[in-house]
């Protein structure tokens, strides 16, 4: 992509600007030089932004505060220039402290009276100023973005206070220069498997269906999966999230979370017999506690690989705090007092990245020549499956998006897998963690999501790409998943 021309109306508006900046009269039909010049400038298809003052319409505007067009509007009644990269240039504005409204622009070369101002605002224009709308019309092969900052609201601004507004412009360069290198055609390789696996779309079930079964409220123990999304559509729905089970009043239904609870959270519950308690434990770490039980009866002191903190791995130890050790990276191996080395067993989280504990494995093979362990590892399918299609597809990526919340362990290990390949991969909760910083020179974007997030998020990440420029879309499967897991009897 061409470098970005960034263009003005006065010198004034070019001084706050700073760097290169071509300046256009505001009169339109004096053919003006500046635009002359421009044109002959401009590379094909290179971006432009249109930068300056402009009159608050939205009378809760404030001067100083910038307007990201997102849509040029004449008064000639030709139709309007709609700018779609608006939200993402407003968001990276955001991120460096500036106070940003997106919204339509309307431009005229006169200034309007009071009642044609408040015309455009009845209209849904949130601005006004004397060139955008006409230079757009000048430029309609070029990717384009506007941001004006308000120096007039009506409400007799001092010219101090104007000046102060025009002061608003000296930061926004860096962002249009951003949006710059980003503007463009994307080619997104839609890893597949991704998003949720069966372990994930049971607990959801569980809650729904007992919500409907039951009631609201239902009350859940911990966030049902980790996402931020899921989380906040059940509660919508009747859905009460609760710490501990002494938070869920009497007589009420309550659910046990995906990742598994210790033995001292099942006593509780079950010293509880007023509660109707729907156990939503994915199955797979449901064996993972069998595994433990296993082990502890056969006189094996445990060490369990994962994260410690997450839930998963409280649950774990809780089989047996004093005889389960944890470890994370393979160095902790070293450090490990178990007591007897040839009674030793290892069972693992079951959303780590497999190199990773392969790695943690063979150290503890080195150290323990008698260890035992589970046939394969418990590190789930959908783990596994997700992890196999982004190493598959990150090679062929200038960068991969990871889509989940960043408590999700099996999506912040689809980062790391992503990197090990060598690509830059970042995590984002849904589109509106899109930086437009990351885009910059990645034209083919890998794109995935974490076991617990929903794909209608992947969907938003495509469309808002898409805010950028044509996305060419592929999907890129390794697997088929046909994994499902039967729901408790009381929600059957
Ligand atoms: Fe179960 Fe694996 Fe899904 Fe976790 S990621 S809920 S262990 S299927």
């Amino acid at each position: 992509m061409a470098d970005l021309a960034v263009v003005v109306a006065e010198r004034m508006e070019a001084g706050a600007i700073g760097g290169n900046v071509f300046t256009v009269t505001s009169s339109r039909g004096r053919a003006p030089d500046g635009l002359r010049r421009l044109r002959v400038a401009l590379a094909p298809g290179a971006p432009v932004a249109l930068c300056g003052t402009a009159r608050g319409l939205d009378p809760t505007l404030r001067t100083g505060e910038l307007v990201v067009a997102t849509e040029l509007r004449t008064t000639d009644g030709s139709a309007p220039r709609v700018l779609p990269a608006a939200p993402l240039v407003a968001d990276d504005l955001h991120r460096l402290g500036l106070d940003v409204r997106c919204g339509p622009v309307i431009s005229s070369a006169t200034a309007p009276s009071a009642r044609e101002g408040a015309a455009f605002a009845a209209a849904g224009a949130i601005a006004w100023d004397t060139e955008s709308a006409w230079v757009a019309q000048e430029l309609p092969d070029h990717p384009l973005a506007a941001v004006r900052t308000v120096v007039e609201t009506g409400r007799n601004e001092t010219i101090q206070a104007q000046l102060r507004a025009v002061g608003s412009l000296l930061g926004v360069r860096s962002s249009l220069e951003r949006w710059a290198r980003a503007v463009g055609p994307h080619h997104v390789l839609r890893a597949g498997p991704r998003s949720f696996c069966a372990g994930v779309e049971r607990a959801i079930e569980i809650v729904e269906r007992a919500l409907e079964r039951f009631g609201r409220p239902v009350y859940v123990r911990r966030q049902i999966v980790h996402n931020a999304h899921v989380v906040a559509d059940l509660q919508a729905k009747g859905a009460i999230f609760v710490a501990e089970l002494d938070q869920v009043p009497d007589r009420a239904t309550v659910v046990l979370a995906a990742h598994g609870v210790s033995p001292a959270v099942r006593a509780e519950a079950a010293d509880r017999p007023d509660l109707m308690v729907i156990d939503a434990t994915c199955p797979l770490v449901a064996k993972v506690h069998h595994e433990a039980r296993r082990y502890l009866t056969q006189g094996h002191r445990i060490v369990l690989i994962g994260h410690a903190g997450h839930e998963e791995v409280v649950g774990t130890i809780g089989e047996a705090p004093d005889q389960i050790s944890l470890v994370q990276t393979p160095d902790d191996v070293a450090d490990l007092d178990v007591g007897d080395h040839e009674q030793v067993a290892y069972l693992t989280q079951t959303t780590l990245a497999t190199d990773e504990t392969a790695e943690i494995v063979a150290a503890l093979h080195r150290r323990f020549p008698r260890l035992v362990g589970p046939s394969g590892q418990d590190i789930c399918y959908a783990t596994q499956n997700r992890q196999d299609a982004v190493r598959a597809l990150a090679p062929l990526c200038d960068l991969v998006l990871v889509v989940g919340s960043t408590n999700s362990s099996n999506t912040a290990r689809l980062v790391e897998v992503a990197r090990r390949e060598g690509c830059r991969a970042e995590l984002i909760e849904d589109a509106s963690d899109l930086w437009l910083e990351w885009l910059g020179g990645a034209t083919t974007i890998g794109l995935t999501a974490g076991a617990s997030a929903p794909d209608t998020l992947v969907t938003g990440v495509i469309d808002a790409l898409g805010l950028l420029g044509p996305v060419d879309l592929t999907e890129h499967r390794t697997t088929e998943e046909t994994v499902q897991f039967a729901l408790p009897r009381q929600v059957r």
